[in-house]
């Protein structure tokens, strides 16, 4: 670090210059990202609650009343009114929240989580960080875990099942009704790793699309990974961990003894937490209301639909499956998926790229005249390449 600093007009000079090099959502080169552009007021209202801190809630007690009210909100969203939890740093942390509380009250010391094969790397941070292991069960043809391999799977050893309600490489979701009924029958614990489709499949029977149910409305889900950073417009970190009742998240609650207004109790891996992130959502839940979210769910699927077609009337690549969310997985019989992906970027095109396929995800920043030169720049990369 230099002695002297330099005056805030060269940094801001120095800084806007540098950050020319990221990708921006409004040019339309994000087309692989789960994120999006947050919606202008919730980036407003972050800005202005930036000191905020949920960790030490003796100090910000209007902001901890928030959290607990977009908390509930959500849950009526996710069938549960009554739900708890937090918004914390993303998925990844609220997946391992949630498996830190299967964990905590699993009654023998079983060390078992049985997961779908197309589950989010974060549940391997998880098995790492709380000393368990995970149980990989293979998709059936439909790319949804297999049901009747999970219960193979099932041991004396078992705490857990995961479920996925939009996985990370196709957004497809799993027969959650019936991990339910495996959970129940067996008492475990289903957690519901709806980090992406949390914000999506609310709207699906209002939009008069395929009913999928995936929540609290199911009685064996003790806790879903909702993110509001995804399909939820916030500012990042907003990831959201609801758990069914207060017994389970009371599992992973310590006792904070000194902080100002006394004796306290936190639930969250972290302690210092952004109240700007909870702030936000609690502004955006109530802004956009389900009209608003309904919206930005049939503008993404209606753009999904078109895409989805264009590929399909191509001849060189093709889907991968009928996409169920706004997620669209694209995949070549003669070309390699990461020399297309590399080709893309080459014309300022970031794609996720998985091990056979290469994934759009349409979310509300993806505009139509996006597509559209997104496939006029594949199908010139696939005439150059064959
Ligand atoms: N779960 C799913 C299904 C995801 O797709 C992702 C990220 O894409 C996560 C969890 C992790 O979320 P984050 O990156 O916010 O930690």
């Amino acid at each position: 670090m230099n002695e002297k600093g330099l005056p805030k007009t060269l940094v801001l000079q120095q800084l806007m210059s540098r950050l020319r090099e990221d990708f921006t959502y409004d040019s339309g080169q994000i087309l692989g990202s789960m994120c999006t552009k947050p919606l202008e007021l919730a980036t407003q209202i972050y800005t202005t609650c930036l000191e905020k801190n949920l960790g030490d809630p003796g100090l910000f007690p209007a902001t901890v009343k928030l959290e607990k009210e977009a908390i509930q909100l959500l849950g009526s969203l996710l069938s549960n009114p009554n739900a708890c939890g937090h918004f914390v740093s993303g998925g990844t942390e609220a997946n391992i929240t949630a498996l830190w509380a299967a964990r905590n009250l699993s009654k023998e010391k079983r060390n078992e989580v049985i997961v779908p094969a197309s589950a989010h790397y974060s549940f391997d941070k998880a098995a790492n960080l709380l000393g368990l292991e995970l149980i990989r069960v293979k998709p059936n043809e439909r790319f949804q875990v297999d049901t009747a391999a999970v219960k193979r799977e099932i041991t004396s050893n078992t705490l857990a099942i995961v479920g996925i309600a939009g996985t990370t490489d196709l957004g497809i979701v799993d027969p959650i009704p019936e991990l339910s009924e495996i959970a129940v029958a067996h008492e475990l614990f289903l957690h519901v790793d709806a980090a992406f489709g949390g914000f999506v499949l609310p709207f699906f029977k209002e939009l008069g699309y395929a009913n999928l149910d995936f929540d609290f409305k199911l009685s064996g889900v003790c806790s879903i990974t909702v993110d509001p950073h995804k399909m939820g417009l916030a500012p990042i970190p907003a990831g959201g961990i609801l758990f069914r009742n207060e017994e389970i998240m009371k599992s992973v609650s310590v006792e904070v003894p000194y902080l100002a207004g006394g004796n306290t109790v936190q639930s969250t891996i972290i302690g210092t937490r952004s109240g700007a992130s909870a702030v936000a959502v609690w502004a955006l839940l109530t802004h956009l209301g389900r009209e608003g979210y309904r919206a930005v769910v049939k503008r993404c699927m209606d753009l999904t639909w078109k895409l989805a077609e264009a590929i399909e009337n191509m001849e060189e690549v093709s889907l991968v499956t009928k996409p169920v969310m706004n997620i669209v997985g694209i995949k070549s019989n003669g070309i390699d998926v990461h020399l297309l992906a590399q080709k893309l970027r080459e014309r300022g095109r970031a794609v996720s790229v998985f091990p056979n396929h290469i994934r759009v995800a349409v979310m509300p920043h993806v505009r139509l005249v996006h597509v559209q030169s997104f496939l006029k720049d594949l199908k010139n990369i696939v005439k150059e390449i064959t």
